[in-house]
């Protein structure tokens, strides 16, 4: 075949922080006053001149361009349109703006407080919440944006830009009610399609829009807004690629295949019958097909891809646009400067760049014929059976144990209620008992302790020898403040996943696996590829040298089974649901230890709990159901009297509450103080059985609480849970903080404590 029948291929963005997190360490610099703007300025051009070679190397034919922020790409979204909190003062589309929405910002000595962040969607990437006003203006402020795109047109004429869409723009947004953001999508349609008449101006040709909330279940007024929405946006000569990812149409399909644009994108990994897709689609519109999973760090079954899309192939002819299921900026840049992964994971691994390539191979089989790709599907093929092959993902054993799992009972031996008078006769706990979340501030030593152990520098003694004397410090501190049930401070943990994935076989850790989080945070989530066993007790040693130091009860601290899963790059040979009961089995055994240790109370972490739900509710109940289970399977083993704390933080509770109560912690502490408590409703309303920790104040600013301020917080828990099943804490971990903050704030919220209880009593 020739040439001319090549297909196209687009991605529909990239990551941003660039090589080696080159990004981050520039805006870090920035901000630190260290360098001047112009270097960050040349830093991101920098970045996104390589994502266009990246694409142009791979023969990409449509490079994704304005995907790319020094921040948010959402943030971005509300100053082009001037949708800006009037706190800030000022709406300007400027990279100082858009820094101060993500940061926050100083106005005559008063602090402006950043916008909210919250995971886009189901993923771990943090948006900027856009604060809508009613009677802001929608004023286009393109000028930032219109420089990317000129700028990538001089390099690639055919570049993309991409849009985040104006329904999902609002749907995302908060500060209004739904009518209230809805009364907004004429006006921001209108300023929409004058963008786009300015990119028609600089020569573009097709812009993608992205409009992922078409794979949510949606009301009604919002999916009646689409058709009006997006007969405003036409612009004659600007093709619009609307484009939907991390979940399939479902009900929308007819919606979305009939709307007045020129393409659509599905996400293939989620979406089971792409020839039904084709079918609704008039025939003058491109079907792009997000057949490689854009979330993945696995290497994608071509052979399997390409006898998938055939039909459509057929079908569609040119029509087919080929692209990865989303925006690839939630994978990694480049696996191979993975240099210290063992081969037989090394060659199994595709981050952003190597799926470029993926794509361009997928679209050479179709185009060339299966024999132009041969030798490429064939060392695919080998890679494959080499990890599947790998004993370590093969236990039988542990196959059989995961079943037996999924239909045992999941119950303690005794319900809440004589649970708790065993603990209470264990521990003797006064009302209103005081607690923290587990780590304290990790000071520069304890980082500089913990690199010198990794670096092979220090003996396991002398690390062992500082962690103790860490420890030792922080109990006592705990007792000078008056706490109630200490932690050992999680001195030892540089990441509450990390830690636990470094002592389980099963788990691997990359160098260069950096994922883009918020602004200049990343994560490097470690890879599960193989059967999680426990070797040998992971927390004992800390935990029992703690509790040797105090009369006070000491929390052993453990992160739970659903969130080691999602903060993880999943193996893709077995179920989540396979892998989450493998994780609690060797959380179990761990639980087992610290109880026979000595140990009488046990936090464990799911802080990524709600996370895991899927998109539609429909498949909540599945999801939830081993969900809740794994988390049993953990604890459950533990004696009547050992008190098991669980911890979630940036949750809503009201549509799970029903699974959190049937988690049967006998203790969890959730975050609430930035909804100002309100999340007890939720707790309330369930007459949530078991005892609650809401945070009294925010962790996440260097601000000390002053007694009042906790205590009307504590006033207003009081309303919503009974004084015997409450206890006091701060929202979070303290490991972002330094003592000069935490000894002060804990101070003042023992001494709340201490004068309500006497109240109370
Ligand atoms: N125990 C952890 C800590 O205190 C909990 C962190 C979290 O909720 N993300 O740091
Ligand atoms: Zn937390």
């Amino acid at each position: 075949m020739t040439h001319a029948n090549a297909l196209t291929t687009h991605t529909l963005g990239f990551p941003r922080i660039g090589e080696r997190r080159v990004l981050k360490w520039a805006l870090e610099s920035h901000w630190r006053g260290d360098s001047p703007k112009e270097t960050l300025l040349d830093i991101g051009r920098t970045v996104r001149r390589q994502v266009l070679d990246d694409h142009a190397a791979a023969h990409i034919t449509r490079p994704p361009v304005g995907d790319f922020s020094f921040y948010d790409h959402v943030a971005d979204t509300a100053l082009l349109f001037g949708q800006i909190p009037s706190r800030f003062q000022s709406t300007a589309n400027t990279l100082e703006n858009l820094f101060s929405l993500g940061r926050g910002r100083q106005i005559d000595g008063r602090n402006v407080a950043p916008l909210a962040m919250k995971k886009w969607l189901n993923s771990n990437y943090h948006y900027l919440v856009p604060e809508l006003e009613a009677d802001q203006p929608v004023v286009l402020d393109a000028a930032r944006y219109l420089d990317l795109v000129r700028e990538a047109l001089t390099i690639t004429p055919d570049a993309k830009p991409v849009l985040l869409g104006p329904l999902s723009f609002l749907w995302f947004s908060r500060g209004l009610d739904e009518p209230g953001r809805l009364a907004k999508a004429e006006a921001l349609s209108l300023a929409y399609q004058q963008l786009l008449t300015e990119l028609k101006a600089l020569g573009v040709s097709w812009v993608q829009i992205d409009e992922p909330i078409l794979t949510l279940d949606l009301p009604l007024a919002w999916l009646k807004a689409f058709e009006p929405t997006y007969h405003r946006l036409k612009v004659p000569g600007i093709k619009l690629l609307l484009t939907t990812y991390f979940g399939d149409l479902n009900g929308n399909i007819a919606l979305a295949a009939g709307l007045p644009v020129d393409g659509l994108h599905i996400d293939a990994t989620t979406t089971s019958d792409l020839i039904a897709v084709a079918d609704r689609l008039p025939d003058y519109k491109v079907l792009s097909v997000g057949i490689i999973d854009g979330r993945s760090i696995w290497r994608a079954d071509l052979g399997a891809i390409l006898t998938r899309l055939a039909p459509v192939h057929a079908r569609l002819q040119d029509r087919l646009w080929l692209a990865p299921s989303c925006s690839l900026l939630h994978v990694p840049l480049d696996a191979t400067l993975e240099t210290r992964l063992p081969p037989f994971l090394r060659k199994n691994l595709s981050y952003a760049r190597q799926k470029l390539n993926e794509l361009n191979l997928l679209a050479r089989g179709l185009t060339e014929g299966w024999d132009a790709i041969a030798l490429e599907l064939n060392q695919a093929a080998s890679a494959r059976t080499e990890l599947d092959n790998r004993l370590g993902r093969r236990d039988p054993q542990l196959r059989r144990k995961t079943d037996i799992i999924a239909t045992q009972s999941p119950d303690r031996a005794e319900p809440f209620t004589q649970r708790a008078a065993a603990q209470q006769a264990r521990f003797n706990l006064p009302l209103l008992p005081t607690t923290t979340i587990g780590s304290f501030p990790q000071t520069h030593e304890i980082r500089a302790a913990r690199k010198a152990f990794k670096n092979n520098e220090i003996t396991a003694d002398t690390y062992e020898t500082h962690m103790k004397a860490e420890i030792a410090q922080v109990i006592k501190a705990q007792e000078a403040i008056g706490l109630d049930a200490l932690v050992h401070g999680e001195a030892e943990r540089n990441d509450m996943v990390e830690y636990f994935g470094e002592q389980l076989d099963g788990f691997a850790f990359t160098q260069e696996g950096w994922v883009q989080s918020y602004g200049s945070r990343c994560v490097k989530p470690p890879i599960i590829w193989g059967d999680i066993r426990r070797p040998r007790p992971m927390t004992v040693t800390w935990s029992s040298y703690a509790q040797s130091l105090t009369p006070l009860p000491v929390k052993g601290m453990l992160t739970g089974p659903v969130t080691i899963l999602f903060w993880s790059f999943v193996r893709d040979d077995l179920s989540r649901e396979d892998v989450c009961y493998q994780i609690a089995e060797a959380l179990r055994a761990e639980i087992s230890d610290l109880a026979a240790a000595g140990i009488g109370m046990i936090q464990v972490d799911e802080p990524a709990f709600r996370e895991g739900l899927p998109l539609r509710q429909k498949d909540w109940p599945a999801y939830l159901t081993w969900a809740v289970r794994a988390f049993k399977h953990a604890v459950s083993g533990a004696p009547s009297d050992v008190q098991i704390h669980t911890h979630m933080c940036y949750s809503e509770f009201n549509d799970i509450i029903a699974s959190i109560a049937a988690l049967d912690a006998d203790v969890i502490t959730i975050e609430t103080t930035r909804s100002n408590m309100q999340l007890l409703d939720a707790f309330a309303e369930f007459a949530y059985p078991n005892a609650i920790g809401p945070g009294i104040y925010d962790i996440h600013a260097p601000q000390i609480p002053t007694e009042p301020e906790i205590e009307a917080r504590v006033r207003l828990a009081l309303a919503k849970v009974p004084a015997s099943r409450l206890w006091i804490n701060p929202d979070c971990g303290l490991k972002t903080r330094n003592w000069a903050e935490v000894t002060p704030s804990l101070t003042a919220m023992v001494a709340v404590a201490r004068r309500l209880r006497s109240d109370l009593d």
